[in-house]
């Protein structure tokens, strides 16, 4: 039997449906209203976090070292990663674009990828329950806006096949990068923020050390 928080519904036995959200007991099987299967938590919901953080990982490697863009042009062929592309804005100062790659493909990957590590670890020690929470709703909300780094180097692409002789084509990089996007949303859904309080619940009930 899983330790459950001494004050969560699910040591009473209830668990909450995830389509209406009516709370009934579990041994139902069956929510009594919307008819779908009710479960405690989700129990491999950390395995598949953990395995899809860990895919994320790797494409991450790949979608920075690689090649995002193959620009074209008279002067012969050219190719860049998304550093070198941040950097060659930066020269030609263009610091919004610059700084708008920058946090889209680089701060906010990173920050989602060490948010949801801590958060698996948290659904292990218990630690910091409250502040766990918040972390898990604010990745959750970055979540929404994962795709704005795939536009942005769909919409550059647009941009600048507008305004010269250029041809400019995706790299590498941006299958392994919108790879690491894809990866990182399923695996903050993956992730049952219960886990946490359980977590907490037990760290509780266990003597001080
Ligand atoms: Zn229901």
């Amino acid at each position: 039997m899983r330790a459950f928080a001494p004050h969560s519904a699910a040591r009473h036995g209830l668990a909450l449906c995830h389509v209406c959200e009516l709370v009934s007991p579990v041994r139902n099987v069956r929510c009594p209203r919307c008819r779908s299967r009710l479960h405690l938590r989700g129990s491999e919901s950390l395995q598949r976090t953990w395995a899809l953080t860990i895919a994320a990982l790797i494409l991450y490697f790949p979608a920075n070292l690689l090649p995002i863009l193959k620009i074209t042009s008279v002067t012969g062929d050219k190719q860049n990663t998304i550093l070198g592309g941040v950097v060659q804005f930066w020269q030609q100062r263009d610091y919004l674009v610059a700084i708008i790659i920058f946090s889209a493909s680089v701060v906010i990957p990173v920050l989602k990828i060490i948010a949801i590590v801590s958060l698996s670890l948290a659904a292990r020690t218990g630690r910091r329950p409250f502040g766990m929470t918040r972390i898990y709703r604010v990745t959750e909300f970055i979540g929404r806006w994962s795709m704005t780094d795939v536009f942005v180097v769909a919409i550059l692409v647009a941009v600048v096949q507008l305004g010269s002789a250029l041809s400019i084509h995706p790299g590498a990089a941006a299958i392994s990068f919108a790879g690491v996007v894809i990866l990182t949303m399923l695996a903050a859904t993956s992730f049952d923020p219960r886990l946490i309080w359980d977590a907490a619940g037990r760290a509780e009930s266990k003597p001080n050390d």
